[in-house]
This record gives C-alpha cells, structure tokens and sequence, in this order.
C-alpha cells in the first residue's frame, strides 16, 4: 500500500487537510473562568482555582494528595528533591524519553543510568532493572550501590511513554527488593490507568505535565502526586518559596523554590479536567480506528496499550520496519500535509549523557529505528 492511503485516511479521521500531531480542545468552562479570574483580580501565585485544581486532581487520580508546580520539569525536579535523590548519587532511568527526565536529575546533580525498555511498553524495563541491580549493585546499610562506580544508586525513574504503562507491580517490587525510590514520570499519562491505578500513585511521588501538547494543558504546569501527607505539605512548602506562614513577617526555613502554578493557568486546568473522561474516550476510539486501518498495511505495525491498563493513547504511535522504512515515512507524511516525528533522540546519544552508563539498551535502539508519532488530538 502507498502512504497516500495512509495520508488520505489521517485527513479523513481528523477532516483537515493539514492535520497537526497534537492541538488542545477548549470546549467547557474555559473562558468562564479565566473572566472569574480577571473579574476578582486573583491571577497570581494564590487564588481559589489552585486550590481547586489540587483537590480535583487528587480526586481523580485517587492519591491522597496533589500539589501544582509551574511545569513537568519542575514536577520531577521537586519530586526527586522530595524523594532525597542527593548530588552524585545514580539514578536508574530510561534512555526513550523527553529530555526533561534527564534535566531534571541533572539540576541536583544526580547521574542517570539507562536502563532499557520492555518491549509491550516501551517504557523502563522492571525485568533490566532487576538483572543490572543483581549484577552491578551492592547492598549495603538497606542502601544499593554501584559496585564499579561507588556511588549511591537511590531512585528509579521510569516514564510512561506516550501514555502507555510501564509494568509497575513488578516496578514496586524490585524498587522494595534494592531499597530504591521509586519517582514516576507521568507526564504524559493522565488518565492512564494500571489495573485500575491511575499512573503516577505507585511510588513515593509521581509528576503529570500540563504542558499545552499534552492531553489535558493549562498552559504550561505541573502536579505532584502523593500518597503521604506530611511529604505533600513539605512539596507544597518548598514550591512556595519555604515561607514560614505568617501573617506579615518574610521569614523562610528551607531554600525554596518559586515553582508555583499561577491562578490563572489553574483556572484553565479545572476547566480541562471536567472533560478528562471525554477526552480520553475520544483518544482511545481514535487508537481503536488507527488499529484497524493498520491491520490492513504490511509493514507498518500500531502499538497498542500493554495488558491490563488503559492507556491515554497520548501519541499514537506506529512502527516501521527499519529505519530506512521510517526515514521515508516521516518524509512523505510530513510533505503531504500530516504532521509526524520520530522518537526522541536518545539521551545516551546527546553530548551531556553519552557518557553515562547503559545496559546496552537493545529494546530501546529497535525502537529509536521504528517509532513514529501520528496525529493524535482529541477528536470533539
Ligand atoms: C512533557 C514532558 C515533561 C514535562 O514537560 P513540561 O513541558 O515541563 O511540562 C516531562 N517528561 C516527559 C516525558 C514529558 O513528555
């Protein structure tokens, strides 16, 4: 089959002749409350919607406690804080993601190890971390060491890539066995559920991203999410600058952080989230008819969520059958009006990380070569 089929059918579904990968829909109380804002003069770094937009995601997401930052990275940024990731300890995570996983680690000075992919979920292999924890790793003190480099090995980040979730149970189990925090990088899965979980409630914290590609946006922002209270209100404290509260007085206890969500941004985020369901709906029937369609062309494949979950289907993705295959694809899509785009570079390939240590990453390679992203907006 020619790609002008293909084309012709991505133009079909979404009924434009240019199809972008990935636009918002603002289809509810958006506008609403950004007048609210504006009518009370709270469009700043307090007001009611912040508030609201932590309880209302907790409440969905079913963690105990969420707490706003101004994007993603911040999120994971403060997270890692949280999770007492330190200077020069190791951080196992994967090789397949957005660079703000790795930035995030760097900003403490923490050293990202790669650890490969599984390949029904393209996100960080329990199974890889388990075997290079049993061979590179030293317990001591109920602390994992790198025997080879000495270091601390404190936290794993994996990353739930395009919506799709990673296998936690056995994630939670090995991070217990080595003694390692476990910080998940949801950024791009709100909405995904493992065995009825939403992502990002497994560990110790997990990061959403609201940023304005992503399935629900207020802009740009970011969620922390949390089971322990006191470790909420500690994020919540350091986010907020470290402000001892106080009616007058400026007086602070930690080095804080301005990573506040404006009032404003969480005012679009409350209108978002009253449509989450929708969207995911209309997500996951667009998968479905991508599904079919490719059943009927040899050589292009569509990934499909792992067992037992509900993906978001953040970014659809198909894969090619070498990278030659995928080279072509992502020429012909792009000059006959269908956005597409390839997978991240890997991080162990950019000059900051290639240093860094790997498992050999053979999952992650294969897809590096296949992958393509293809327009995935919710369709209202
Ligand atoms: C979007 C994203 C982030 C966070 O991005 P922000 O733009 O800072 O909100 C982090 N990690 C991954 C994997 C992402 O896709």
């Amino acid at each position: 089959m020619g790609y002008k089929k293909i084309t012709n059918f991505v133009k079909d579904l979404f009924q434009e002749e240019k199809v972008p990968l990935a636009v918002p829909v603002f289809v509810g109380n958006e506008k609403k409350y950004l007048d609210d804002c504006i009518d009370t003069t709270f469009v700043s770094s307090v007001g009611a919607y912040v508030d609201r937009f932590e309880k209302d995601v907790a409440e969905y997401t079913k963690c105990s406690h969420a707490v706003v930052t101004a994007s993603g990275t911040t999120a994971l940024h403060m997270s890692l804080i949280l999770a007492r990731v330190e200077q020069d300890d190791e951080v196992l995570t994967q090789a397949l993601t957005f660079i703000a996983t790795c930035n995030a680690l760097s900003y403490i000075g923490a050293h990202p190890v790669f650890i490969d992919v599984d390949k029904d979920t393209m996100g960080l292999s329990p199974f890889a971390v388990r075997e290079w924890c049993a061979k590179n790793g030293v317990i001591k003190d109920e602390q994992l060491f790198n025997k080879k480099t000495g270091r601390r090995v404190k936290a794993v980040v994996p990353m739930h890539t395009f919506g799709h979730p990673i296998h936690l149970d056995e994630m939670v189990e090995v991070c217990k066995e080595y003694h390692l925090q476990l910080v998940e990088d949801a950024a791009e899965s709100i909405g995904s559920l493992y065995k009825g979980k939403h992502t990002g409630t497994f560990g110790v914290v997990g990061a959403l991203s609201f940023n304005g590609n992503k399935t629900i946006t207020t802009g740009g922002g970011g969620m922390m999410l949390f089971q322990d209270e006191k470790l909420a209100e500690f994020g919540k404290h350091l986010t907020t600058q470290a402000k001892v509260p106080h009616r007058w007085e400026f007086k602070h206890d930690h080095i804080g952080y301005n990573y506040r969500m404006p009032n404003i941004n969480a005012a679009l985020g409350c209108a978002q989230l009253e449509h989450i369901e929708e969207y995911v709906a209309s997500k996951r029937k667009t998968a479905n008819e991508y599904e079919q369609f490719f059943k009927n062309v040899p050589d292009i494949t569509f990934f499909t969520e792992p067992e037992n979950c509900r993906s978001n289907y953040w970014l659809n993705v198909v894969l090619l059958k070498d990278k030659v295959a995928q080279q072509n694809f992502l020429q012909y899509t792009n000059d006959n009006g269908v956005m597409t785009r390839p997978i991240w570079e890997l991080m162990n390939r950019l000059p900051m990380f290639e240093n860094c240590e790997t498992d050999g990453l053979k999952n992650t390679e294969w897809f590096a070569d296949r992958v393509v992203n293809i327009p995935s907006s919710v369709r209202i």
